[in-house]
């Protein structure tokens, strides 16, 4: 499908957004945890868009690709029309509601009720399918068929201003190291830290690949590692084969990586500036649900632990050595408390 932005994002467009998405999406924090730090004898900073407005970073990426619509003299811009399992969904419908601008969200019928509610009190107006014998690609162009011309598709990761708008959280982490103000080992630190390796969880791969481009400007020694589901590594699989591998939906308690295959704008950016591509299982996820939680009193959805699980795991086979400088994106806090209960109280620990 069409999104007539189909060159590739620029670190320049990532300092655009960020000025766009400024006083709109919170600057988040990074969080650091001593028992972490000590159990996996590495240092850890954890950025927070579980904290973010709207509850994800997705916020970041459709209010800038909506403002950058909003400035194009060359069409009627007539409102957005998209895709999603739920946070993007959230993002277009809040986004839209904060410029003015319509909004249609085809999510699967079997979305989290809450992502749901959250859209629609946003003002989106919500079409449903089902994700496992529909192809939304062919529902999306039924449906916009049905909307006002000068309405636009804005997909959830393979947009060049979306890909942008979602880099500045990346931008965000390297500048806010570059300046550090914290506790370390007790201590008070007041230091630029330089991460050696930032762990970033890969759905359609809009997130990392606008983190890695900004990484590649402002931090090019650190290297990415793209985190996602056992159940569901087409990332893997496609940087091993050199190009973009198609699964069946997964089967993840991790929502948001439910993706099918990366992007055609997502995939070279990839290529060139993700370092590894590691996968952890649902079990691995909910332990850090649990950890995070417990110990750092955050709520985070299954997805948003993709990051630190991989980060555990490469601490565990000496890939990731003792000493290293950690970053560890944790996408989002949107789940329902009744599930994030149950999964909680699932597993072992
Ligand atoms: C969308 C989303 C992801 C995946 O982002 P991509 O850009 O599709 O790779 C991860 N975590 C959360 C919470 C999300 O909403």
């Amino acid at each position: 499908m069409s999104t007539s932005s189909e060159d590739l994002p620029t670190y320049e467009d990532i300092v655009a957004a960020s000025k766009t998405i400024a006083g709109v999406a919170h600057h988040t924090p990074l969080a650091t945890s001593r028992i972490l730090d000590t159990k996996l004898g590495v240092r850890v900073f954890l950025k927070c868009e579980n904290l973010q407005r709207m509850g994800a970073f997705k916020i970041r990426g459709g209010y800038n690709a909506i403002s950058h619509y909003m400035k194009d003299d060359s069409f009627d811009f007539k409102g957005v029309l998209t895709y999603s399992s739920g946070n993007h969904a959230q993002a277009i419908a809040l986004s839209g509601g904060l410029l003015n601008v319509n909004t249609t969200i085809i999510m699967p019928k079997d979305a989290p009720p809450l992502k749901v509610e959250a859209t629609k009190s946003y003002g989106g107006s919500v079409i449903f399918y089902d994700r496992y014998t529909e192809n939304r690609d062919e529902v999306a162009i039924k449906v916009k068929k049905t909307l006002p011309d000068g309405t636009v598709f804005i997909p959830p990761y393979d947009h060049k201003y979306v890909i942008a708008g979602q880099g500045t959280c990346g931008k965000e982490i390297f500048e806010d190291l570059q300046h550090w103000k914290g506790t370390y080992n007790d201590a008070q630190t007041e230091e630029a830290i330089a991460l050696d390796y930032l762990f970033v969880c890969v759905g359609g791969g809009g997130l990392i690949a606008g983190i890695s481009l900004a990484a590649a400007a402002i931090s090019p020694n650190t290297k990415i590692i793209g985190v996602e589901p056992e159940a569901g590594n087409d990332a893997q699989q496609s940087m091993a084969a050199g190009k973009i591998i198609t699964i069946e939906t997964p089967r993840t308690i991790a929502d948001g990586a439910q993706t099918q295959h990366l992007g055609n704008l997502v995939f070279p950016i990839m290529q060139k500036h993700v370092s590894k591509i590691v996968t952890v299982t649902d079990e691995e996820l909910i332990e850090d649900m649990k950890f995070f939680g417990q110990t750092m009193k955050m709520i985070v959805e299954p997805t948003g632990c993709l990051g630190l699980a991989g980060l555990r795991k490469m601490v565990a086979s000496g890939e990731v050595p003792k000493g290293s400088n950690c970053g560890v994106l944790i996408s989002g806090g949107n789940v329902d408390l009744e599930r994030y209960c149950k999964l909680i109280s699932s597993g072992s620990g």
